[in-house]
């Protein structure tokens, strides 16, 4: 078992998450988290907020980023970690992400209003405040209006891909995500890789299309992931010579099972991605 206790995966109000980046910061110290990355959706904004707010005798923080890509009809996450969070590469791509998040959520509210629901923009608006919209935040309207009862009931009623106010979104393809991350002196991780219900075959093919661009590691631990799973996970950095990255996903307490920091613990059959960062 690694001992290293990070934490280099969760989301704040600056995305989908439900905690302000000070909130995440006395969460990850009442536990013990020693290095810590806010990877909000699209949105540098949470991380540089938290480095401002660390001390770094107490916590390292790394800054971080979760980037939506499309490829071949997949929504696929990457994280971008140990960036510069400003980097004017890294600007220009969430600049185009952001406009894609405006008009997928215009797209989404229409077909939620087709469905009964008025005001549908306005209230997702409301819910996202200041953060970068996303299809949680309509997930919490379905609650509000009493159409779904659960986060998850919303994403396999409504939201989830092939549902009925499903939008297919021309997000960045890996390339971009891959080199903008690289650029702003970064590295990219394929966060977790499980979560696309891909046959193996394809996951293999993803890896190979990530590493062909200048992808670096996976997500070996994620979130609630099991034994067995992480156990997969390790057989693929090794098949394809990658780093690991571990991270909770954690969003709030509300939604996530597994709170900061407390996902299983990184085996030590692996490289984790942070030997990279100690000199
Ligand atoms: P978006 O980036 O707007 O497409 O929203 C994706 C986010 O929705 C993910 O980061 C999760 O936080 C959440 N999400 C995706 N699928 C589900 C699901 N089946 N149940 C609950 N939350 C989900
Ligand atoms: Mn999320
Ligand atoms: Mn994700
Ligand atoms: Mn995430």
């Amino acid at each position: 078992m690694n001992s290293y206790k990070a934490d280099l995966h969760c989301h704040s109000y600056f995305s989908d998450g439900a905690l302000s980046p000070a909130a995440l910061l006395e969460k990850a110290l009442a536990v013990q988290v020693q290095c810590l990355a806010l990877t909000d959706h699209d949105t540098t904004a949470g991380s540089k907020e938290l480095r401002n707010l660390a001390d770094p005798e107490q916590i390292t923080i790394v800054d971080g980023i979760e980037l939506s890509v499309r490829w071949k009809m997949h929504d696929i996450h990457i994280v971008g970690l140990n960036i510069d969070p400003s980097a004017p590469a890294l600007m220009t791509l969430l600049e185009k992400q952001g406009l894609q998040r405006t008009q997928r959520a215009e797209f989404i509210a229409t077909a939620l209003e087709n469905l009964g629901i008025v005001e549908c923009l306005q209230k997702a608006r409301e819910i996202a405040g200041q953060g970068s919209i996303g299809r949680p935040h309509f997930a919490q309207v379905l609650i509000n209006e009493g159409k779904v009862r659960t986060m998850q009931a919303a994403f396999t009623q409504y939201l989830g891909r092939g549902k009925k106010a499903y939008v297919p979104t021309s997000w960045i393809s890996i390339e971009e995500a891959v080199s903008g991350i690289v650029q702003a002196g970064g590295q990219a991780i394929i966060a977790h890789p499980l979560k696309y219900k891909l046959t193996r075959t394809k996951l293999h093919a993803l890896i190979e299309a990530f590493k062909n661009v200048g992808g670096v590691a996976i997500e070996v631990v994620s979130g609630e992931m099991n034994v067995a799973q992480i156990g997969e996970m390790v057989g693929l950095t090794q098949r394809f010579d990658l780093l690991a990255s571990t991270g909770s996903d954690y969003h709030s307490d509300e939604y996530s099972i597994i709170g900061l920091g407390q996902q299983r613990p990184l085996p030590t059959n692996c490289k984790p991605i942070w030997e990279l960062w100690k000199s």
